[in-house]
């Protein structure tokens, strides 16, 4: 930190404690209000309610702060609200099922009517548009007291017990568990937050993160990529690494592409290559050159000055900073693995599971028998054999273009999309029939309806004379997005119970139906072995590459909070050492070559979301599910699974397959896929 922020952080906090003096807010003493509360309550229900009253009156104390009313006034409120088990109970429960269906439900509508210019971009969008998406619905549970009600008679059950107690719940207690959830903590307003800016030259920092490729040459003094190519970090650069497999002689290209994110990587990058330039560059020896009459004059230049690691630094510190407004003991990484429902330890166990399986030296060998040359570091993102190379891509996209020449085509096709992928009549019709399709310009997503009466909205990218394969496949993607979201919205039995436990699962439920993609067109009858052999490698050798990119994003959080006083130098000394250390234990025997901190290039990792994870147990996830799906009815099994909703993963697993989340599959159709390529 420059001393010019430390005083300007000073000054902040100088008149942030000045202002603040009128306010009464903070925690109370409730200790023994707590104390008298319970026995009173325990007197008048009895013993049987010990649980519920002891864990109501402690979550309710534990959100309750000097604002909401003194000590006399948060016993009043606990004996006025509290209600026992029984069916009293069951009609409090009806209600709030009820009620948050209003409350979700209708604000989901009005944010998606608030947000269709920006969005939809039917028009021009104005300044006011703009203003108009970025306004929701607000409600204040607190100031109503609705969040105490809520928290005293529906309490908070930690993972821990929802993994332990959650085996022998019934559906309906998962369902008030899952009520209960959703005021598990309230910060302090008094705790304030070490609040620091993001400096002026870091705030655009990944944004306009743009290679021009036009600007590069081959180490041959070549340019090799189209006039007006512009690739950014990480997307642009891996994608087209992946793209350039099924082009010709991709080599000199990838290994161009492929030193250019090592720059990045070191920070050797030539800042005057960064976004556009009138430069030209030669990563291989990393030399600037510049035009002059026709000739080309090498010149000087600074390297980037280290700001990928400042600006790491950060996110990370910045996300670390919220820890004081949880629990003591929370952390970033903790909150992450809570929010995904699954341990940290667990995580690791199955990333390791797959990264470090002896079948990845296997498919190496095949990949470079295919190749015809050694491996090299970038060929971590081989997209794989798809059968799809079977299908000529011009035809596809001739195909899809006439038949979905806009939204409507394919909304309207939808229900028969279903009923090719093995829905019935029924049940393709009235999932169909629950999406509308928007035209984005940006890639897909789908926003699932939150009340009955509502629909899904599917979004995926029009080109002016229709969809392309692309588009299409994105458009598969986020239909099976849908397919769960109506499912679970108007099939699950209980509103709180609604949903899949956590990311990995939606993603994973959305590519079941991409990967049927085919089958959807038409233009294959099922979804042949052969693709699901070649879906397994790819999906297999993407999570030896993205699961340990997680493991070193996991290895990174721990160490910066083992080193909370680091600066952005150690920070990224630490990055690369640790993605050294990680492609040294995994993957330098394969490529032949130590020491290569690839694995630290992704921009999810530079904005210090930890989320990096997510892609591969969606991955791993899907594995299971397709074995499971083997000698069964697809569809309707795939409507079943949607209706279990939002227990824990592993316990979700277990209602669909009889196990918990395991990599095993996974490597069980590596294993016969490999077994059925070699012979
Ligand atoms: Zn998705």
């Amino acid at each position: 930190m420059t001393k010019l922020f430390s005083v300007l952080a000073m000054i902040l906090v100088l008149s942030a404690s000045c202002t603040n003096k009128e306010t009464v807010t903070g925690k109370l003493d409730l200790d023994e209000a707590v104390q008298t509360l319970k026995k009173e309550l325990l007197n008048e229900y009895g013993q049987a309610e010990e649980d519920r009253i002891s864990r109501g009156v402690e979550h309710v104390a534990d959100i309750w702060l000097a604002d909401d009313g003194d000590d006399r006034d948060f016993k009043d409120f606990c004996i006025k609200n509290y209600i026992p088990a029984g069916p009293d109970l069951d009609k409090l429960f009806g209600i709030i099922e009820d009620q948050y269906e209003v409350i979700r439900g209708y604000t989901r509508e009005i944010s998606i009517k608030l947000d269709a210019p920006v969005t939809l971009r039917t028009r021009p969008v104005t300044e006011i548009d703009r203003l108009f998406s970025r306004t929701s619905p607000q409600f204040d549970y607190y100031k109503s007291k609705l969040a105490f009600a809520i928290a005293l008679n529906f309490p908070y059950y930690t993972q821990e017990e929802k993994e332990e107690m959650g085996k022998e719940w019934s559906r309906k207690k998962w369902a008030m568990v899952r009520i209960g959830d959703m005021f598990d903590h309230r910060s302090d307003p008094s705790v304030k937050r070490d609040e620091e800016p993001l400096p002026d030259e870091l705030v655009n920092y990944t944004k306009p993160y743009m290679i021009s490729m036009d600007h590069i040459f081959s180490p041959d003094m070549e340019i090799l990529f189209p006039d007006g190519t512009r690739l950014n970090c990480h997307h642009g650069l891996r994608d087209e690494v992946k793209g350039l497999y099924t082009r010709e002689n991709p080599l000199v290209r990838q290994r161009m592409i492929s030193n250019i994110i090592m720059h990045i990587i070191y920070q050797t990058i030539p800042e005057c290559m960064i976004g556009e330039t009138d430069m030209y560059w030669e990563p291989e020896s990393n030399k600037v050159y510049k035009k002059e009459d026709e000739q080309f004059v090498e010149v000087d230049f600074t390297p980037e000055p280290d700001r990928r690691y400042q600006y790491l630094h950060f996110r990370m510190k910045s996300k670390m900073a919220d820890d004081i407004l949880y629990p003591e003991g929370s952390t970033y990484i903790t909150r992450t693995f809570d929010n995904r429902q699954l341990s940290e330890e667990k995580v690791v166990q199955l990333l390791e599971s797959i990264v470090g399986a002896p079948e990845k030296a296997q498919l190496a060998d095949i990949l470079r028998e295919r190749l015809g040359r050694e491996l090299e570091p970038f060929d971590m993102w081989h997209p794989g054999f798809q059968s799809q190379s079977e299908y000529n891509m011009d035809e596809l996209d001739r195909l899809i273009r006439e038949k979905y020449p806009n939204p409507i085509s394919f909304q309207e096709d939808l229900p028969n999309i279903l009923r090719r992928i093995g829905f019935d009549d029924e049940m393709a019709d009235f999932l169909g029939n629950h999406v509308i399709v928007d035209p984005v310009q940006s890639a897909g997503h789908a926003n699932g309806p939150q009340m009955k009466g509502a629909k899904a909205h599917l979004r995926t990218r029009f080109e002016p004379y229709g969809l392309n394969y692309k588009g299409y496949r994105i458009g598969m993607h986020e239909t099976g997005h849908t397919i769960e979201q109506n499912v679970s919205m108007y099939m699950t039995d209980y509103y709180f119970l609604k949903g899949i436990p956590s990311s990995p699962f939606t993603e994973c439920m959305a590519d079941l139906i991409a990967y049927r993609n085919i089958v959807g067109l038409g233009v294959s009858p099922e979804y042949s072995d052969e693709e699901k052999e070649l879906n397994a490698l790819a999906a297999f050798w993407f999570v030896c590459e993205i699961g340990s990119i997680s493991l070193h994003e996991i290895k990174v959080w721990h160490w910066f909070y083992d080193h909370p006083d680091a600066t952005a130098d150690e920070l990224k000394k630490a990055t690369i050492d640790i993605a050294n250390e990680i492609w040294n234990k995994y993957f330098a025997d394969i490529y032949g070559i130590s020491d290569v901190p690839i694995l630290s290039i992704y921009g999810h990792f530079i904005g210090g979301s930890l989320y990096l994870n997510s892609y591969a147990l969606g991955n791993i996830v899907l594995m299971q599910l397709e074995e499971y799906f083997e000698g069964r009815d697809f569809a309707e099994e795939m409507v079943r699974m949607c209706t279990i909703g939002k227990l824990t993963p592993d316990l979700w697993m277990n209602e669909v397959t009889g196990a918990p989340v395991s990599s095993e599959p996974m490597l069980r159709a590596v294993r016969k896929a490999l077994k059925s390529f070699v012979e």
